[in-house]
């Protein structure tokens, strides 16, 4: 049988999607294309319905490498599954050799457009570089199908021309636009060297997937090798010339706080406003964790055997140090991390003094329970510390996240061991002198300094029972993996991308400003921010209005300046990111209502600063209403329904967060009810007090800080049963 006549049939269901409503067979009337691309005889003309054919059979190709290999995938494999004439498939593409290489090349110019699309939002050559990270590894290509296909034909390079060159221009491609993205930013001969370095692992990353028959195939967590190891060597290049901090003492931390740095490695704290140098601090490796493991178990021993009461004293105690140092504080922390002293000194130092304040005061009401067995036995419970923990700190909100997990896990009993982000690596070393002079026994709190490697030893180390970490999505994951061998407590503290839905009855400027509070409070940098704005369509506009009104109005500048109500972001990488993401949402249709760049005016041009930026006419599927981006940029959503509202809120794999706006507080009560998030608000955003618990659910975390569950999360119960008769035993 020849060319397409014959036993050409329906397209067959369940196959590749693509053009799954066209037919086949040329007697019957496609119906894939646009109607505009019809002839006047309401059918396709025949070249775009050969290329239609031919894509459908492509897409078979790849369904049937990914499900039964290179060998098994033959032409006439190919095309029963197909349900079309081997004929046909001959006639196309000659023979097997043929169809696989326009297979691989459809498969490479994909990914070749997708990268392309994905460097016309960057700005930056290490924006260019995350971009051929994000664009390899997204979500879209790291799948099992496409993964395998890739791999079946990898495997045959070495036997096939045509493959080869298909092979070839796309590595050709990768290193080119790597080489192009890296020379901006080291010499040639390292640029070539870690573009290729970098290149092969991207494709090792996806051997690895493949090996593990895609268990491991996780995007997000492959994208976050990546660019961490990219950030690691590219910060190697940059680093200036070590000081020999090994034959001479020398104070780090500014000038006047002493902390004694005696080893050859150390890292910078810079801020993020001035780009000026705050600190340089030792990074802490194997023998600085263990020797800090070593002083908190002897330590952890005789905290515990104090009376609560007494630890609750003295947590009080450093509550008051914190409010009375709050101006300092509040000045190194704004230094630090490029927050609006407006900001800092009335929340961050003041959220960690309540912290302390509240299990200082809820110490001492730590108590297992009795139970009744009858009148021949009772039992009880005894609420007993885990011993060592750890604390790892996300850089936005350092003293804070420092104050919530160490209060509760010094409250019930258990010494702690915090490490900063390298970010923000300074008043986590204030709190521990806070402690000191509060009366804290030496190694009860102990603060450890470096990269994700220090952080690493804390999560591994067999005598630290629990590790709380407050970080992203893939850090958690991570965590919770290296914790698995020693069987750790967790609390994960992780991202967001959370829904604020705002109902036609709401008080408008009410929620206006809880959307100003849940999207530009700290830059944007809060996880718990409603960074999805659902609005109901009939106020949408008038909302926009006052929304975009405020946002004008907002002060962006020198963080010091006590007027100033919008800050720096954190880095460059980081700025870079929002900006990339600023640029995608522009290129994917989203109207950007107030902001969308970088503030470079005067002084501010040497720090990292990006305009409040709103966009209007966004979709659910648009990257900048999926991903968190964690700076400035709030997406408004309109909806018609509760109901769709509701769908459209939960439609995420975070769960951290959610606000309602309305007037009706049934539905108030009804819409939270359903909406599957941690930490919810009713008619405000984002105010977070000690007493009551925070959290996320789904992929946002695990375990909860603050209010009186944060002391399950810090202690184990033991069971004892208390026989009051004989033994009565059978033997
Ligand atoms: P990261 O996840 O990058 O880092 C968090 C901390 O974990 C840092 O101290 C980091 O070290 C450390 N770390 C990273 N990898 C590992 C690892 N494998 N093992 C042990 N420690 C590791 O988060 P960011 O600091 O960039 O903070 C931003 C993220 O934090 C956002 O996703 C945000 O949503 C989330 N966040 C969540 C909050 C919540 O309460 N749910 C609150 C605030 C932020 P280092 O940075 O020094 O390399």
């Amino acid at each position: 049988m020849l060319c397409g006549v014959g036993v050409c049939t329906r397209w067959r269901p369940g196959s590749s999607d693509a053009f799954r409503s066209v037919t086949l067979n040329r007697q019957s009337t496609p119906q894939g294309p646009a109607r505009k691309d019809r002839d006047r005889s309401g059918t396709v003309p025949r070249d775009e319905l050969e290329e239609v054919r031919k894509r459908q059979l492509i897409e078979v190709t790849i369904d049937s490498l990914a499900e039964v290999g290179f060998v098994g995938s033959t032409l006439a494999q190919i095309a029963s599954r197909a349900n079309v004439s081997p004929g046909l498939v001959a006639h196309y593409f000659g023979d097997k050799d043929g169809l696989l290489e326009a297979a691989f090349r459809t498969l490479g110019r994909r990914l070749a457009e997708g990268v392309r699309a994905q460097l016309r939002g960057m700005q930056t050559p290490r924006g260019r570089i995350q971009a051929i990270i994000d664009t390899n590894l997204g979500p879209a290509e790291f799948t099992q199908r496409t993964g395998s296909a890739w791999l079946a034909f990898w495997g045959q390079v070495p036997h096939f021309r045509g493959l080869k060159r298909v092979q070839n221009a796309y590595q050709r491609r990768m290193l080119a636009n790597l080489r192009h993205a890296l020379r901006r930013l080291l010499p040639a001969a390292e640029a070539r060297s870690l573009a290729a370095t970098i290149a092969a692992m991207i494709d090792g990353v996806w051997l690895r997937a493949a090996l593990s028959n895609w268990q491991e195939a996780d995007s997000e967590s492959a994208r976050a090798l990546l660019t961490a190891f990219v950030d690691a060597r590219l910060s190697e290049y940059s680093a200036p010339a070590r000081p020999d901090l090994a034959s001479s003492s020398r104070s780090v931390v500014g000038t006047s706080d002493a902390q004694i740095v005696q080893t050859a490695t150390t890292f910078q704290s810079i801020n993020p406003a001035t780009g000026a140098l705050l600190a340089e601090i030792r990074v802490d490796g194997a023998q600085e964790v263990e020797a800090a493991v070593q002083a908190a178990w002897r330590a952890q021993k005789k905290w515990a055997a104090m009376s609560a009461t007494e630890r609750g004293r003295i947590l009080r105690r450093a509550a008051d140090i914190l409010r009375s140092r709050n101006a300092e504080l509040a000045h190194l922390e704004t230094c630090d991390t490029g927050k609006p002293i407006q900001e800092t000194s009335v929340v961050d130092v003041a959220s960690g003094a309540d912290c302390f304040e509240y299990f200082g005061g809820v110490a001492a009401s730590l108590a297992g329970e009795h139970l009744d067995l009858g009148s021949q036995a009772f039992g009880y419970t005894r609420r007993e510390p885990l011993g060592v923990v750890a604390g790892i700190g996300a850089w936005n909100y350092p003293l804070q996240i420092a104050c919530w997990k160490t209060a509760p896990a010094l409250a019930c009993g258990n010494a702690m061991i915090f490490k900063p982000a390298e970010l923000t690596p300074l008043t986590a070393i204030k709190l521990q002198e806070v402690l000191a002079a509060a009366g804290l026994p030496e190694g009860v709190f102990q603060v450890v300094q470096g990269y994700a490697d220090t952080g690493r030893l804390l999560t591994r180390h067999p005598r630290i029972r629990k590790v709380s970490v407050t970080g992203a999505v893939a850090t958690g994951k991570a965590v919770m993996a290296d914790g698995a061998a020693t069987l750790k407590h967790l609390t994960l503290e992780l991202g967001g991308k959370s829904p604020l839905i705002v109902f036609e009855d709401a008080r408008l400027d009410n929620a206006v400003a809880g959307a100003l509070l849940g999207n530009f409070y700290s830059a944007g940098e809060v996880c718990s921010n409603g960074t999805r704005v659902f609005v109901h369509r009939s106020i949408k506009t008038v909302f926009l209005e006052k929304l975009a009104r405020r946002v004008t109005a907002m002060r962006i500048g020198d963080p010091l300046d006590p007027r100033t109500q919008v800050g720096a972001l954190i880095s460059e990488r980081h700025m870079e990111k929002v900006l990339g993401y600023i640029a995608r949402g522009q290129a994917e249709g989203a109207r950007v209502v107030v902001g969308g760049y970088r503030v470079t005016t005067g002084d501010l041009a040497k720090g990292y600063f990006v305009a409040p930026t709103i966009f209007d006419e966004c979709h659910d599927d648009m990257l900048i209403a999926r991903d968190e981006i964690f700076g400035p940029v709030m997406t408004v959503l309109a909806f018609d329904t509760e109901e769709e509202v509701i769908a459209r809120a939960n439609a995420t794999e975070f769960g951290l967060a959610a606000g309602v706006f309305t007037a009706d507080l049934t539905r108030a009560h009804r819409v939270i009810a359903a909406l599957q998030a941690g930490t919810c608000w009713i008619n405000h955003y984002n105010i977070t007090p000690i007493e009551l618990r925070f959290g996320g659910m789904k992929l946002s975390g695990l375990g909860r800080e603050n209010g009186r569950a944060a002391l399950e999360h810090y202690t184990q119960l033991k069971s004892v049963y208390v026989a009051m008769a004989d033994v009565e035993s059978p033997y």
